[in-house]
């Protein structure tokens, strides 16, 4: 996992100085609480700028098979895998125009996938369909989702630009009603939640930014009608403005060098750099990566995930960033797999994390021509810290004239906004437009949001158990009190950085269940037992990263600082350990979810499902 020298001894321990002297720089002691949601007062910030004003239609009360909250890829995937089972009606409801989720959203110029897209992109072997480039811009993933939901007929009874607002339980039909914000009340026999994590824009919540007069919005909510151009480029409304962009995560790394192509200039302000290493983007052929083979596509993504859980693989297909340095990925993931903790690997891990940064802060020397910038840009922490970024653009976009790096780190971000611009320390930028690259609420999406009130049996509310009790569930897909609720998402499930694998994971997972169901004409509940049991095992072997977390820079990863992880507590042996433990149960144990219904129906599921 080491690429260069490995540091020593005196070294780290100047680096551990280091990054603690980095990290106190930017503690807040607001933490979360230093960001504004995009509702109320910013609701604008939130806005749909591709549908447009959604047509009138009817409101709905019929009865469908299965509702699914959610139409990017959780959505996409769960209302296939139905398909695949034979079940006839699958209703997705999505607040956007269009199917895509994170990819309808986010259109910024500049967007690729940053997993590579053999793996990344679901259902290649069903579909047919080899991606062209090794890492996909952003509209050729949105077409792909489309193009799963056109196959699996999906479109025939979707609901867009309709956000769901209650599921109520109604014990006399054992169903659930799905009530939405245009009025429809429908029944359906299942619900599947998959609503995501990176849903909700936030926004930083410095002082006067309400008071801006220039143009403004969020990355996820590009507004090419005032910038021009596409996601490829060409952002003619932007020659003669001066643009400010606040966020230098994931997605400022890949927006940047586009407004610095069309910009008069650029201020990109900084309060944390990220890490950023090779990108190596080109265009592939079938061939190169073997795609005329069957199954050429489930290999692929399997070995992926493989390496970066930490199992064995006797071969690297895909061979980049993630898999060169997947050793250093374990604080990041919950499920990483990882045997023999002790002081021993975690001498032997941070000197390979110190050599992997350096290597990393020596490429933005090498890159990057003014010195003062150059040092600037160097990221200091451990890897895991942050999510690791990738790119052969962002760097050299520092050496042109038209582009200034302002650091904000010692003031804690941008101090106000003013009607004409920001304030950073005695410095006044004027600007015509201000781009917030500042992310998402993470894990605060549907039901968890709050949003989205789930009342089950007896009027159990879904958030207020929890609350109570902690979350309870099987596997994290369903909950006692929660007849027929399947949810989708990492909590008490597993989670990887090719989060599309585990959602196709879950999919296949919700189908077999609503199958199995309907093989017994049967509630999907579980015991209490089986929740408590559940629980017990996710406990046992628990991680802990708290240590991990408290040294690192702030982010959502630690809670903005305060040293816990923020990951929802997940199956401890990894993600292949866990859809193997899945598929073993769905073999042999699948009864234990099964309740007798009180309410009889006629199934689901057509007789020619082909149940794969
Ligand atoms: P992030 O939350 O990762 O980054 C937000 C940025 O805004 C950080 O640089 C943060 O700085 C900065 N910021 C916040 N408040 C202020 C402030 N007051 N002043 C100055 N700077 C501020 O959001 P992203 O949209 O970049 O990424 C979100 C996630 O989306 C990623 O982690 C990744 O999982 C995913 N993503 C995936 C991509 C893919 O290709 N698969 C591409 C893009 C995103 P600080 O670090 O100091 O808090």
């Amino acid at each position: 996992m080491t690429t260069t020298q490995a540091p020593a001894p005196d070294e780290l321990a100047a680096l551990r100085q280091r990054y603690d002297l980095e990290r106190e720089r930017r503690v807040r002691p607001d933490g979360a609480r230093q960001y504004l949601g995009t509702d109320a007062e910013f609701g604008y910030y939130a806005a749909d700028p591709y549908a447009g004003e959604p047509a009138g239609r009817e409101a709905l009360h019929d009865t469908v098979d299965v509702a699914v909250i959610g139409g990017g890829f959780g959505g996409i995937l769960a209302g296939a895998r139905m398909r695949q089972q034979g079940v006839e009606r699958v209703r997705i409801v999505e607040a956007g125009g269009d199917f895509g989720g994170t990819w309808y959203w986010n259109r910024y110029p500049g967007i690729h996938c940053d997993i590579e897209s053999h793996v990344y992109l679901p259902m290649l072997d069903e579909t047919g369909y080899v991606p062209e480039w090794k890492y996909s811009p952003g509209e050729e993933i949105r077409r792909h989702a489309m193009r799963i939901a056109q196959k699996y007929d999906l479109y025939t009874d979707a609901l867009f630009s309709t956000a769901v607002t209650s599921l109520t339980w109604d014990a006399a039909s054992e169903t659930w009603i799905v009530a939405t914000d245009r009025g429809d009340a429908f029944h359906a026999t299942y619900v599947v939640t998959a609503t995501g994590t990176l849903t909700e824009p936030k926004l930083p919540g410095i002082p006067g930014i309400e008071t801006f007069r220039g143009h403004t919005f969020h990355t996820s909510r590009w507004d090419y009608a005032y910038t021009g151009g596409t996601p490829d480029g060409g952002l003619t409304g932007l020659a003669g403005k001066r643009v400010g962009i606040v966020g230098t995560g994931a997605t400022g790394v890949q927006v940047i060098p586009m407004l610095a192509e069309d910009a008069e200039h650029v201020y990109v302000f900084q309060r944390t750099p990220s890490s950023v290493d090779v990108r190596g983007n080109r265009r592939t052929t079938a061939e190169d990566i073997g795609a005329d083979q069957d199954g050429w596509a489930r290999e692929r993504r399997e070995n992926f995930l493989r390496i970066v859980s930490g199992e064995t693989a006797d071969r690297d297909l895909v061979a980049d960033g993630w898999t060169a340095s997947a050793g250093l990925l374990e604080k990041l993931l919950p499920s990483f797999r990882r045997e023999g903790q002790g002081p021993a690997f975690e001498a032997a891990y941070e000197v390979a994390d110190a050599a992997k940064m350096n290597e990393l802060r020596t490429r933005v020397e090498r890159s990057v021509t003014d010195p003062g910038t150059a040092e600037k840009l160097k990221p200091w922490y451990r890897y895991a810290c942050k999510r690791p970024t990738f790119s052969d653009k962002y760097y050299p976009a520092f050496n042109r004239d038209n582009v200034s790096l302002v650091d904000t780190a010692d003031t804690h971000g941008i101090e106000r906004v003013t009607e004409h611009g920001v304030v950073v320390g005695s410095d006044t930028y004027e600007l015509d437009c201000l781009i917030f690259a500042t992310g998402f609420s993470v894990g605060v999406s549907g039901v968890h949001s709050g949003k989205l009130p789930v009342h089950g049996r007896d009027g159990t509310q879904l958030l207020h158990a929890m609350a109570q009790e902690g979350p309870r569930s099987l596997h994290g897909f369903t909950s006692n009190n929660f007849p027929n609720l399947i949810r989708m998402g990492s909590l008490h499930n597993a989670s990887s950085v090719n989060f599309t694998h585990v959602l196709d994971e879950q999919a296949v997972h919700a189908a077999a269940l609503v199958a199995a169901a309907e093989a017994g004409d049967a509630l999907l509940e579980p015991s209490r037992a089986s929740e408590d049991a559940w629980i017990s095992v996710m406990a046992k072997d628990a991680p802990d990263h708290e240590w991990f977390h408290a040294g690192c820079t702030p982010g959502y990863y630690n809670r903005e600082g305060l040293g816990r992880p923020n990951s929802p507590s997940a199956y401890p042996h990894g993600a292949v350990a866990f859809h193997e433990l899945l598929k073993q149960w769905r073999e042999e144990s699948v009864d234990e979810v099964l309740r007798p219904r009180t309410v009889h129906r006629d199934s689901t599921v057509t007789p020619d499902g082909n149940g794969s």
